[in-house]
Order: structure tokens, then C-alpha cells, then sequence
């Protein structure tokens, strides 16, 4: 009677979220202070000050029928032109605004780029460990996901991702600081990466798109630079979102941004126009679009990031557990030391501490932990990871 696919989808709840009410659950019993929930990617730090006075601003000067009323679908083209200068400026990219569609966030950027790009049966690549809605995204728009497994410090395994490409691949997801192993690609990896797309594109005479996934650019720790794809490869199309970089998540917004020299990249934008016609995303949120026009090169203070990303690591290695040092995003990938990363998380359960196991990212054998999370709340859980480790020892 209803559509068997989104009934599976709407019943099979996320693991994550199941841990996320556990978590609330227990804090009530406990008492939050005494509960260790690693599972949410929310970011726990504010926005910068200039969002909340661009919300002022705009509340108390604008016209509240034109602030709050439909933009144009792509959106508002002051805002389109924002970003688009921001882009240029930052990255040396010639983006125009004719290549800024506004969204409603990265989910929405992403299922709209991929609804665009892909008829049914074509392929489309991703990297594990992966977010695993891209599953979800691709799947809907009638694609077919296959997992390339990662290579040394959860990098790209190039020749494992080049064994994987054939004539139906039309796209390749790559995201980068990684949710959820908090990995920053190597430059010359995406070099590669990018030499191999060109190559197998050459070969069938028709483009593979890479679709970069970066709610987490700004994101990155100890001056790491994470590579701008569009400047390695044409064929380029960014889903951005203001979610993570402005601590915005639920205010959902961001953009696609086409490169004006990718392969008949003004169809490609028209498609991206459609699917997001056919989609009913309509506009972006209209007062948030004009929110991040001026915010679009603020980031939140990410110091507090810093600072856990240093605390959780430090404390579980010197434990003995085993993770790749996280350059950016909030998340570390830790080994889990029995090969069923389920039953490790439920022993965690039994200290309180909540974490979340890989299997869904693609990777099995680890868990994830998100370390948005307060300062206290790390000093106070590594008592809890002792104890949990001595049961492997
Ligand atoms: N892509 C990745 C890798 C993410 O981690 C997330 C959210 O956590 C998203 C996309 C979706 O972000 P948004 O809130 O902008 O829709």
C-alpha cells in the first residue's frame, strides 16, 4: 500500500539516534553528569557573534514580508553573489553566482546533486569509512552505492578505488575532514584520485563527477589544509553547509557550488534546478540566507574542538586503545579490540559510555566517537574508557 522502500526507511531507526535516546534515557535515571554520550555529530559550540547580530540586523532594518518571503529557487542572488565571491577569493576558483544554488543544508545539496547526476543503475562511489546517509541519498535518487575500503591511516586506497570504476560509474563522493574518522586527505592522494577520474573518464568518453561532501572544511586542526577539489579536478561539484563551520544545524542551510568548467556545467546547473524543483525544496530558508551573505568567511571559535581533540586522543592512546590522530571534523575512529564493534559498544554501555560502532560506515571493527561534546564530560568518561579497556587486556 505505501512505498515499501521509504516504509523500511522510516521504521529502521538509526542506530545513532537509538543510542542518542538510551543516552537520555539513562541520564534521567543517573543523572546527565553521569552519562558519557559520544554519539551525536551536534556541534556544542556557539555560533560566532556576527550570526546573531546579522540576525538583529536584519530583523530590525529589512522589510519582514520581503526577509521572510520566497527568494528565487536557486536564492536570493545577492547571496548566491556572497558566496560565490567567497569562494573565488579563498580558493581562486572563477565561481560565478549562475553557479550558487542555495539549500537547505548539505543532506539537501547532496540529494539534490545526486537526483541531477544519476539515471537508474548508475554507480556511484564512495569512500569508506562514509556518512552513511549517502546510502540513503543515492539510493533514492535510483543509484547504485559501491564502497571503496580505505588504505594505511584510513586514506584513500587508490588502487582499490580505481578497481572499482566502470562505464556506470557516474559519480564519487568524497568527504573531507571525514565523518566519521576525522581524516583529512592527503594532497597527493586526492592528486591521484583526481588523475584516476580523468583517466577512466577519457577512456569511456564521458565525465565521472566528483561530488565533495565538506560541511567540515573549517573544521581542521594545527594548520592542516584540506585541498579545494575544483582546482584538481573539473568535473567538480561542492555540497557545502553552514551547519557545522557556523554551528547552524538545525537552521538548515547551504549551497552547491558547480564548477563553471565542468563538462556542459550549465546544463548540470539546470539539472540541479530541477531535481531541486522535483525534490519540493522550493528555496532555502530565506532570513538564513541572508544570514550566512554575512557571515560567509566567519567560523565558529573552534578552540574547544581543539582542545577535546587533543584531551580524548592523548587519554585513549595513553589507555592503549588504537585510533588514527583526527585532523579535523569532531571525531575520532577508534579500533574496537574485538572484531565486533556491536558487542564492544554494548560492553561500553555497561560504564556509561556511549559510542557509536562502525558497521553502517562501511568499516567494520571500530566505533566512533564525537567529541563536540563539553571538556568536563572527556576528563570526567576516562576513568570509564580505563575501565572498559581492562576487560580486553
Ligand atoms: N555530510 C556529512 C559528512 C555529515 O556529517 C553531515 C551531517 O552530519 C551532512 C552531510 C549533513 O549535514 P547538514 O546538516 O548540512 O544537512
Amino acid at each position: 500500500m505505501f512505498s515499501p522502500k521509504m516504509l523500511k526507511l522510516g521504521k529502521v531507526r538509526s542506530v545513532i539516534r537509538e543510542i542518542f535516546e538510551y543516552g537520555r534515557k539513562r541520564a534521567a535515571e543517573i543523572g546527565a553528569e553521569n552519562v558519557f554520550d559520544f554519539s551525536l555529530g551536534n556541534p556544542s559550540i556557539p555560533a560566532p557573534p556576527e550570526v546573531n547580530l546579522a540576525i538583529k540586523e536584519l530583523l530590525e532594518k529589512e522589510n519582514s514580508v520581503a526577509l521572510h518571503g520566497y527568494t528565487s529557487a536557486p536564492g536570493d542572488p545577492a547571496v548566491r553573489k556572497a558566496v560565490a565571491d567567497s569562494i573565488a577569493k579563498r580558493f581562486g576558483v572563477p565561481v560565478t553566482p549562475d553557479y550558487i544554488y542555495m539549500t537547505a543544508g548539505a543532506a539537501a545539496s547532496l540529494c539534490v546533486t545526486l537526483k541531477a547526476l544519476t539515471l537508474p543503475g548508475d554507480e556511484v562511489i564512495v569512500f569508506a569509512p562514509f556518512f552513511t546517509e549517502y546510502r540513503v541519498f543515492a539510493e533514492s535518487a535510483g543509484a547504485k552505492v559501491k564502497v571503496s575500503m580505505p588504505g594505511e591511516g584510513l586514506q584513500i586506497d587508490v588502487d582499490n578505488f580505481k578497481s572499482l570504476i566502470t562505464p556506470s560509474t557516474k559519480a564519487v563522493i568524497v568527504n573531507s575532514p571525514n565523518n566519521p574518522s576525522g581524516v583529512v586527505y592527503r594532497e597527493d592522494i586526492i592528486r591521484k584520485v583526481c588523475e584516476t577520474l580523468k583517466e577512466k573518464s577519457e577512456e569511456y568518453g564521458k565525465p565521472i563527477f566528483l561530488i565533495s561532501d565538506e560541511p567540515y572544511r573549517e573544521l581542521v586542526y594545527g594548520g592542516v589544509k584540506v585541498p579545494y577539489l575544483m582546482n584538481y579536478y573539473k568535473d567538480t561539484v561542492v555540497c557545502y553547509s553552514y551547519s557545522k563551520s557556523l554551528s547552524l544545524p538545525g537552521e538548515r542551510i547551504g549551497y552547491i557550488a558547480v564548477n563553471p568548467a565542468a563538462t556542459n556545467a550549465a546544463d548540470l546547473f539546470a539539472a540541479i534546478a530541477g531535481a531541486g524543483r522535483a525534490l519540493g525544496y522550493v528555496c532555502a530558508p530565506s532570513l538564513f540566507q541572508r544570514v550566512v551573505a554575512k557571515c560567509v568567511d566567519k567560523t565558529s571559535d573552534i578552540n574547544a574542538y581543539a582542545k577535546n581533540r587533543d584531551a580524548i586522543y592523548n587519554g585513549l592512546t595513553a589507555l592503549g586503545y588504537q585510533c588514527v590522530k583526527p585532523d579535523g571534523a569532531f571525531y575520532l575512529f577508534v579500533k574496537s579490540p574485538i572484531p565486533n564493534a556491536y558487542e564492544f559498544c554494548e560492553k561500553a554501555k555497561e560504564y556509561e559510555l556511549l559510542l557509536v560502532p562502525s558497521d553502517d560506515f562501511g568499516c567494520p571493527g571500530y566505533v566512533r566517537i564525537a567529541y563536540c561534546v563539553s571538556y568536563p564530560q572527556i576528563e570526567r568518561s576516562m576513568p570509564a574508557f580505563a575501565k572498559l579497556i581492562e576487560n580486553y587486556k
